[in-house]
């Protein structure tokens, strides 16, 4: 484990250095009216029927036709409600133990200022993978990640006409492009997270896209060196769904962001805004380390990107089991997942500017 806590130094170093001459972005808090607006999805997370979750509840293993048909799901959706958000695929390959090659496509949507040059924009990113385990034969991944893709698309929906409206009025004003102004938001379905034959995650996906983004240079005068340096926050949502989960806060740079979703979570509650009965999941307190769980964050976090951590500590009883399924979800924990991330994402967006109130 010596390589391990080398890489751990390693990432804390380009963390700090990365802190330096990063803009923490101003964060505001909605109000009471704002909250209130925020819609849960419903019905779109039924298992069964639901428009947003029912179509990922299948085995979507890399390479077959579940997982283009999830693909597909989240395309169309973007493609039919949700037009001004453009699309990039990062593609890649892995190889399974026998040697064959399979393709593996991390799907970003995002919605970048109009007034941005390249290089310019911040982007809060969210992220989730799409891929299943292939074992056992038939999971489908209900918690892991099924319902954390279907949060991101409710996310997307939710906070489209704001950030619209965000633009046409900066550009009404002549407000773009100052610094604190150009941020941007895009929704990352992972993929390839999973091995394809064994048990050990394989980050084929997370790892090919952090290193395309490091080693995508901006124009010279840019404020941000890479792509990669553009993540103002990222934000991994996984094993979400399951009823009482608590979330631990793992980084402590970011630990602000993390109170600040904790407040908010906060906040909605005590409006009785939130379906599920307390305590809250949020623990309130830092690991005050580098997490020793591995998820798809540490590619990135090893490049020094700062991210925030949406993962059940412990994890679902059904974790990596055929109960993993539909059956298993809390719906009433998924709808509030949906209100927390959607006004964690408004709040960071700094949509208060565009409220009537
Ligand atoms: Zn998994």
């Amino acid at each position: 484990m010596k390589s391990t806590s080398l890489s751990s130094r390693r990432a804390l170093l380009v963390l700090l250095l990365h802190a330096l001459f990063t803009v923490v972005a101003a964060y505001k808090p909605l109000s009471e009216g704002f909250l209130r607006n925020i819609t849960s999805g419903g019905a779109d997370f039924d298992p069964n029927h639901g428009s947003l979750l029912a179509p990922i509840l299948t085995p979507r293993v890399p390479g077959t036709a579940g997982h283009t048909a999830v693909q597909r799901h989240f395309i169309d959706f973007f493609d039919t409600q949700l037009p001004k958000w453009t699309m990039e695929w990062y593609n890649t390959t892995a190889r399974t133990q026998r040697g064959n090659e399979v393709p593996i496509a991390n799907l970003l949507f995002k919605r970048e200022p109009p007034w941005t040059k390249h290089g310019q924009a911040n982007w809060l990113t969210l992220a989730a993978h799409y891929d299943s385990k292939s074992l056992p034969k038939g999971f489908v991944g209900a918690t892991d990640s099924a319902v954390p893709c279907a949060l991101l698309m409710h996310v997307a929906r939710s906070i489209d006409q704001y950030v619209t409206q965000m633009h046409v009025e900066m550009a009404e004003l002549g407000e773009g492009g100052t610094v604190e102004m150009d941020m941007g938001v895009q929704i990352l379905f992972l993929d390839g997270k999973e091995s394809l034959d064994a048990n050990e995650p394989a980050f084929y996906g997370s790892r090919a896209l952090s290193e395309t983004w490091e080693m995508t240079i901006n124009p010279a005068g840019s404020k941000y060196p890479n792509a990669l340096s553009q993540v103002s926050l990222f934000v991994l949502l996984d094993a979400l769904g399951a009823a009482n989960p608590t979330i631990p806060s793992y980084f402590l740079l970011t630990h602000w962001a993390y109170k600040n979703m904790a407040s908010l979570e906060a906040r909605l509650r005590k409006l009785k805004l939130l379906e599920t009965t307390p305590p809250s999941p949020f623990l309130l307190e830092t690991k005050g380390r580098i997490t020793e769980t591995t998820d798809d964050y540490v590619p990135f976090m090893n490049r020094g990107t700062p991210f925030l951590q949406l993962l059940p500590s412990p994890l679902p009883p059904t974790r990596h089991t055929m109960d993993d399924n539909g059956a298993h979800l809390d719906l009433p924990t998924v709808k509030d997942w949906a209100k927390i991330v959607t006004g964690f994402a408004l709040e960071w967006l700094d949509m208060m500017e565009v409220w009537p109130e």
